[in-house]
């Protein structure tokens, strides 16, 4: 089988190292192979993403030296694609309207909660309008109530019968446990379509086998095995890779511009230093 490995960049900011780093372990592992290496731009949250950062992306990928094949895709070009995906979960009873506001969820979960946090720092939502009944939530929705929509995690994973793992390159066979984000959203109003279902969706449309992603977003990829498991989509291997830091210890951000390959670049540093300031260990 022939390997197809990506590198998504959400536009937010310009490029780092630790990107280069992501990007570059996906171009090797697909050169070398002789596969193919993706470009995707996941701009969905179109209130934090800028046209100019997707352009100063491509511009610092082309000077690093990385060549990717076919066209790039473009997320915000998808939307209908991911509303057929919502639709299929809803079908299946996998989805619910949630009303309730961010300071009502603190309120209860900090409450309640002994563990109020899933594994990327959000507050885990504790179920509160799973049980509503339809006809609260067509009314509510009639009256115009702003709503997300969250994957009812228990009634998707009782849909699966195989064991959930995934193959992670540097850690062996990983066991998953999704239920540890609670029932994450996969919509909303300004953002009609989540990271984690376009992430899933597009790795299965664009044939991804290998993923390279930094290891923040390892806990991510059990609600990711989840959503391939429901929607029969296949599932890639993953190679999650330590995060890069700054000389004082602090881990790399977009935030950082002094950090940033554009930075670099006009300070007079060489797209070949910066090739090797990215080498991860292996
Ligand atoms: N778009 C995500 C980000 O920039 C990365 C997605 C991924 O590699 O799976 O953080």
């Amino acid at each position: 089988m022939s390997i197809v490995t990506r590198f998504a960049p959400s536009p937010t900011g310009l490029l780092h190292l630790g990107h280069v780093a992501s990007a570059m372990a996906g171009w090797r592992a697909a050169r070398e192979a002789g596969g193919r290496f993706l470009l995707r731009i996941e701009d969905i949250d179109q209130t934090r993403c800028r046209p100019a950062y997707t352009t100063a992306i491509l511009e610092d990928l082309a000077w690093i030296g990385l060549d990717w094949d076919g066209p790039v895709r473009v997320q915000s070009a998808h939307f209908p694609e991911y509303q057929a995906v919502l639709d299929t979960l809803a079908a299946r009873g996998l989805l619910y309207p949630c009303f309730c506001t961010r300071a009502e969820i603190q309120r209860e979960v900090l409450a309640a909660a002994s563990a109020p946090h899933a594994p990327d720092g959000s507050l885990r939502y504790p179920g509160t309008c799973r049980g509503l009944s339809d006809s609260e939530r067509e009314d509510r929705i009639a009256a115009g109530a702003p709503h997300v929509l969250r994957l009812d995690v228990a009634a998707a994973l009782a849909t699966v019968t195989t064991p959930l793992w995934f193959e992670d390159i540097r850690r062996g066979q990983i066991m998953c446990t999704p239920q540890q984000f609670g029932d994450v959203v996969l919509a909303r109003k300004d953002t009609p379509a989540s990271y984690h279902l376009c992430v899933t969706h597009d790795d299965a449309v664009q044939g991804v086998t290998l993923v390279t992603r930094g290891d923040d977003l390892r806990p991510a990829t059990d609600l990711h095995r989840l959503l391939q498991a429901v929607m029969g989509w296949p599932v890639p291997r993953y190679a999650h890779h330590p995060l890069l830091s700054d000389e004082s210890g602090r881990r790399l951000a977009k935030r950082d511009r002094a950090m940033s390959v554009r930075a670099m670049r006009e300070a007079g540093m060489r797209a070949d230093d910066i090739r090797k300031r990215a080498m991860l260990p292996s």
